[in-house]
């Protein structure tokens, strides 16, 4: 199922529970803009190629439209789309005064320079100043872009603007970047997972964990993991992937990737194929790469007891409803990997104050934030008698269409 069918089916299901008006359900499901524009910039060698860049701004009766850049091939217009909707319903679910948006570029950035990067994000934030801003869409880095990315858009926004660091949250820290900000989402996803498992009466260290993708989200989270006691018994990424049941030294294997660029030939344990990561019996299951990964094809023989959605929209509808008749608690995207737009929020709040907040400070809010969230979700499944993930839309849907009607939805 693609990625805007399975977001669009769990949004019609929130709204059903919800006993939504039709006419905001409607309303809700139709972006609020889209934008495709062309990118044509010189490579390095003189010759020129174009890309097709993306930013969708799916909802802003929170507040400015908020979500992530991602540069990847399989950026396109039904991807995009499926994001910015998600964190619309992140946004409210974390309850940051925002709405949603997610943009991108179909490319490799792997094959491209840096200064080729550096003109491609120039050219796109050309084609899209005037309908970004800090308060109107505030984007941030996703799979495929970072700190540097944002230290880009900023300069080239700000030559049509002015100096406005607000207009975008990642950013590197000497240009007002947020302390916290880089490893947020790792341990948002970490502070969620504690969260959940205090339900279950379990915590960390006593169970043992499966990370597929060991990107920034990935490796914050065994990292955090590993210095809380937890075991994490097997990481994959795209260059492969390892195993070692007595849990694996998550520093030495952070350096080995540091150093070869790659998970291949790591002396700390066995070498497995990628594939088989979401297949590895563990306690948890933490997916922090890419869209569909557990679908029907392979859900029924998945092995863990608990999964914690790093990634966005990594389980599709029709696995979800294997997993859940198979007993296995699926902590939902749109709050599991929230921690990184509430820290946005944290470096945006931070901007606009001129003040700097202190890394300690960061982190406990963040704590707060998750912690709430979770409390807010679970009263939602008690009222609806629902799962976690309908839990959270039900808790998102509702906030944003609530803002909707108060804004003035009749006139
Ligand atoms: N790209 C991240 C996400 O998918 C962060 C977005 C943000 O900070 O605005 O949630």
């Amino acid at each position: 199922m693609n990625a805007l069918a399975a977001t669009n089916r769990n949004f019609r299901r929130a709204a059903r529970i919800l006993g939504l008006d039709s006419r905001i359900e409607k309303s809700l499901l139709i972006p609020f803009r889209e934008i495709k524009v062309e990118c044509t910039i010189p490579k390095d060698d003189g010759t020129l190629v174009s890309y097709v860049g993306f930013r969708v701004q799916h909802d802003n009766s929170r507040g400015p439209m908020k979500g992530g850049i991602r540069y990847h091939p399989e950026v396109d217009p039904d991807e995009v789309n499926a994001l910015a909707q998600l964190m619309t319903w992140k946004t409210a679910v974390a309850d940051t005064p925002y709405g949603g948006a997610k943009g991108g570029i179909g490319c490799k950035p792997k094959d491209l320079s840096n200064s080729e990067l550096e003109r491609l994000t120039r050219v796109f934030t050309q084609k899209i100043h005037d309908l970004i801003g800090v308060n109107r869409d505030v984007p941030a880095p996703d799979m495929g872009t970072n700190a540097q990315t944002m230290a880009w858009i900023l300069d080239e926004y700000s030559k049509f603007h002015g100096h406005s660091p607000a207009v975008v949250t990642g950013k590197p820290i000497d240009l007002g970047g947020s302390l916290g900000r880089e490893a947020a989402t790792g341990r948002g996803v970490i502070y969620a997972t504690e969260a959940l498992l205090a339900e279950y009466g379990k915590s960390i260290k006593d169970l043992t964990f499966a990370i597929q993708g060991f990107g920034n989200v990935g490796s914050w989270a065994a990292r955090l993991i590993h210095g809380r006691g937890g075991k994490v018994i097997a990481v994959s990424d795209i260059t492969g992937a390892v195993k070692n049941p007595n849990g694996i030294d998550i520093p030495i294997l952070l350096n080995h990737k540091e150093a070869t660029g790659s998970l291949k030939n790591f002396d700390g344990g066995d070498a497995m194929h990628p594939n088989e990561l979401l297949l590895h019996k563990c306690d948890v299951l933490i997916p922090c790469a890419l869209g569909g990964v557990i679908n029907r094809e392979n859900a029924d023989n998945v092995r863990a007891k608990f999964i914690v959605e790093a990634a966005n929209h990594p389980t599709d509808p029709e696995a979800d409803e294997i997993l859940s008749k198979k007993g296995v608690i699926i902590l939902p995207d749109i709050y599991a990997n929230s921690g990184g737009v509430t820290v946005s929020y944290f470096e945006w709040v931070q901007n606009i104050q001129g003040f700097m907040w202190d890394e300690e400070k960061v982190n406990k809010e963040l704590h707060r934030y998750m912690t709430k969230a979770f409390g807010n979700i679970k009263s939602m499944c008690q009222t609806h008698n629902c799962n976690l993930r309908m839990g959270a839309f039900t808790l998102g849907v509702d906030r944003v269409a609530r803002a909707t009607v108060l804004r003035g939805w009749e006139a």
